[in-house]
């Protein structure tokens, strides 16, 4: 399983089925630091880390809050 998970809030986004072409070839154009960054083998599943619309935007109005060189955080 692939589940999308906002970084900031823990809200799952969405999971998808392994090996779907989609979400495959949406990871394979990430490069591989990016892959270290947000991808998280956690048991049989991959976390996707990634920021949901409301934290987007309130990255974009408070850019101060968020480190985004620690994603994990
Ligand atoms: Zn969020």
């Amino acid at each position: 399983m692939i589940i999308y998970q906002c970084r900031s809030c823990r809200t799952v986004l969405g999971t998808f089925a392994d090996g779907e072409s989609r979400i495959e070839a949406l990871l394979e154009t990430l490069t591989p630091e990016e892959r270290d960054t947000i991808i998280e083998q956690v048991g049989d599943n991959r976390m996707v880390y990634v920021l949901c619309e409301h934290c987007q935007d309130a990255l974009n109005r408070h850019p101060e809050l968020y480190d985004l060189t620690s994603p994990l955080q």
